[in-house]
């Protein structure tokens, strides 16, 4: 029938209309990247500048330990989080005023495309890899050692590399490599050859023990996750930030059981004691603290919570005779520094 053809042509064309509309409506590729990652904080005198490296995917319930699974889905649950949970890499770019130190590298080249992006973010921040002075190594994992290298050649030019001595002498180590059976020799290998550079040109340096290593940067010892690992406690006038490295890894399930450990552990309850001991310090004492791994920019302060909830395996042992605690965790308050020239704002209006 004629009436009904016409209907037919009519919503034909209406539909490629629509058709055409909404090819131009989908066809602006999106573009899955995310803004170069840095963010700033003034600490007393001091310029603090944490740097995102990216970010790593993680099944946490291959990798967490001492904790059952179900109770690791009930923490997911709490922190409306779902596998694979998103790992943030932080490093930590500190202005003294008179010395520029970098506090970890991240990734570098070897842990895929969501990494890797430590240059990029300091570059954004306003810095250049060369105006770099110290690198603070908070352990030789390479997640915290693979910004050293770019393209085989040190990324930082005119830095001096320092690490515990605890923590050379174990990943420098050829005989302590070979010790080892081969397949967990990589890890030995990749550090020996992203502190190579660096050693040839004598800016390799090893600390012992909780000593000052900048005026208003101290060691603080806290191995267990590795034979050296490092905290540094950052100070200026009277605040302090206590950059963690690998004291935790998961904050959804060891913030509420500090006793839950991690398959990188290399002396998983050493790491725990440290870990319980460095969060009763931050929550008695209130300062800031950073990690590596807290959702960027992964500072916060924590709170004593009240007891561990009953049934978490292994608690009593992780913290000997005293009772397991457990933290809340309040990640910082984003907030636009004042510009170190500018005039405090005046409040009157005339
Ligand atoms: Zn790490």
């Amino acid at each position: 029938m004629k009436a009904t053809g016409t209907w037919v042509r009519w919503l034909a064309a209406a539909g490629t209309l629509l058709m055409l509309t909404d090819v131009a409506l989908a066809a602006a590729p999106m573009q899955r990247t995310q803004a170069p990652g840095y963010y700033r904080m003034m600490l007393g005198d001091f310029e603090v500048t944490v740097l995102s490296d990216g970010t790593l995917p993680f099944n946490v319930h291959e990798l967490l330990t001492n904790i059952t699974p179900a109770r690791l889905d009930a923490a997911l649950a709490r922190a409306f989080l779902k596998e694979p949970i998103d790992f943030s890499v932080n490093a930590f770019l500190v202005n003294t005023g008179s010395k520029l130190a970098l506090i970890d590298t991240g990734c570098g080249a070897a842990y895929g495309p969501g990494v890797g992006h430590l240059l990029q973010s300091l570059r954004a921040a306003g810095y250049r890899p060369e105006q770099v002075d110290d690198i603070y190594i908070t352990h030789m994992h390479g997640d915290h050692i693979g910004g050293l290298l770019q393209d085989g050649k040190a990324a930082f030019p005119n830095a001096t590399v320092h690490a515990a001595q605890a923590e050379a002498g174990y990943w420098l180590s050829e005989a302590q490599m070979n010790a080892k059976p081969a397949a967990e020799r990589d890890g030995f290998k990749a550090a020996m050859t992203l502190f190579k550079p660096y050693v040839a040109a004598q800016r390799f340096q090893t600390f012992s023990g909780n000593v000052e290593l900048l005026p208003g940067i101290r060691a603080v010892a806290a191995s267990g996750h590795t034979p050296g690992h490092t905290m540094y406690l950052v100070s200026s006038k009277n605040e302090s930030l206590l950059l963690w490295g690998d004291l935790m890894h998961v904050a959804a399930a060891q913030f509420p059981d500090p006793a839950v450990t991690i398959r990188f552990d290399i002396d998983s309850p050493r790491a725990a004691r440290a870990r319980i001991a460095a969060f009763a310090d931050a929550a008695a004492k209130g300062y800031l603290v950073g990690g590596a791994h807290l959702s960027f920019p992964g500072l916060g302060h924590l709170r004593a919570a009240g007891p561990v909830s009953s049934g978490a395996s292994n608690s009593k042992e992780a913290a000997g005779d005293a009772p397991l605690v457990s933290y809340a965790y309040v990640p910082v308050a984003y907030a636009v520094p004042a510009p170190p020239s500018s005039a405090p704002p005046s409040r009157s209006s005339h």
